[in-house]
Parts: C-alpha cells; structure tokens; sequence
C-alpha cells in the first residue's frame, strides 16, 4: 500500500488506521499527544489521541 508517510513522526503502533504500514511512521501531517493521568510521570502516561484502530 502506498502511503505519506510524515518523517517527523516515527511511529510503530501499525495496528492504527493512520500508520504507514510498510515503515514505521504516521501519514497525519499532525497528531495529538495526551495523558489519561492527573500527574504523568512515565511514557506510560502519554497516549497518542489521533490513534483510530485499523479494524473498525
Ligand atoms: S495516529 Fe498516533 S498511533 Fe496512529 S500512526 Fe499516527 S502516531 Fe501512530
């Protein structure tokens, strides 16, 4: 599959609708990064919110 990938957002969650499938990056041209903490304090904290799931 031909995509866009965008260079400045490596990404290798390929289970999400937006990854670039053959490499690992995103295609969005911006993505939003959050926490569901009220203190985050580990990259466990931090979520990618532009995440869709490939299979719905
Ligand atoms: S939207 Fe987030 S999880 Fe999905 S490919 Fe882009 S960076 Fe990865």
């Amino acid at each position: 599959m031909m995509t866009n990938k965008n260079e400045a957002i490596g990404c290798t969650v390929n289970n999400c609708t937006h990854h670039a499938q053959g490499e690992n990056y995103c295609t969005l041209n911006k993505i939003q990064i959050g926490t569901h903490e009220s203190n985050p304090t580990k990259i466990e904290c931090t979520d990618c919110e532009s995440f869709v799931n490939k299979a719905q």
